[in-house]
């Protein structure tokens, strides 16, 4: 089953532990506490994801926060050298960023925005970040919550086989009262799409990260160091 393309990150230590980076066709959690670098993570993507030799284009979905272009345009100078190319500000043209604040939202980008702009610009690369943000509100009951997550996941893996996308899907950590560990938000309706589940953590040291494989099937469960700096993951 192992597809040999990957979408590599940029930072050697994460694409090694991955052997090779994010995998095509599937839907990629990483998910966290706040402020542990998901994102940073994620906008490295839709600028490694324009590298050859997948060149392709990223769509962002933004459900919680407003986009941190400014980072992005840092990112687009940077991350390029780690792929032996120089940066440059126009790879900021090719992450289409879309807000949704609901799921009604999200369900309108992922079936109508989404395949329309499949049509027309090679999109290799789907972020929502995150998705924990558009299933919180409690007004949702248990089942409907469920069928929800339950259509928005068959659609991003219909559009991830049909166009080969790497679908990276943020999630934020539960902080069950009853529960000594926490764990990826969301339950079991949301876990049994993921395929590949990734954790980042802090380290005890000062400003040190850590990027654990927590469930992927073609990887043992590992981790490895890495820190953020302005020019990426390292
Ligand atoms: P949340 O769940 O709150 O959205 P997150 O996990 O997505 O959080 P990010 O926004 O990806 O977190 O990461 C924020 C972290 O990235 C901060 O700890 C910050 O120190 C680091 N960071 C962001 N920009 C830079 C930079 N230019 N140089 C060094 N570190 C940076």
């Amino acid at each position: 089953i192992e597809d040999c393309l990957r979408l590599r990150t940029g930072c050697a230590q994460i694409d090694d532990l991955t052997r090779g980076g994010f995998r095509f066709k599937m839907i990629n959690e990483v998910y966290g506490e706040a402020g542990v670098g998901k994102t940073q993570l994620c906008l490295q993507l839709a600028v490694a994801v324009q590298m050859p030799p997948i060149s392709g284009a990223a769509f962002y979905v933004c459900t919680d926060k407003s986009f941190p272009a400014n980072r992005l345009l840092e990112l687009s100078l940077s991350v390029p050298s780690a792929f032996g190319l120089s940066g440059d500000e126009s790879l900021m043209d090719k992450v289409f960023v879309e807000h949704s604040m609901d799921f009604i939202a999200l369900r309108r980008l992922l079936f109508v925005k989404l395949p329309k702009l499949l049509e027309n610009v090679r999109i290799s690369l789907v972020v929502i970040d995150s998705i924990a943000a558009i299933f919180r509100s409690e007004d949702i009951k248990y089942l409907e919550r469920s069928k929800e997550i339950d259509d928005i996941c068959r659609q991003l893996n219909h559009l991830a086989r049909t166009h080969n996308l790497v679908v990276v899907c943020v999630n934020q950590v539960t902080d069950d009262p009853n529960s000594d560990t926490s764990g990826p938000s969301l339950g079991n309706a949301w876990a049994n799409y993921v395929v590949c589940r990734f954790l980042i953590e802090r380290d005890w040291t000062n400003g040190i990260r850590r990027f654990r494989v927590v469930n992927a099937p073609y990887l043992k469960p590992d981790a490895c160091r890495f820190i953020i700096t302005q020019s990426g993951l390292h």
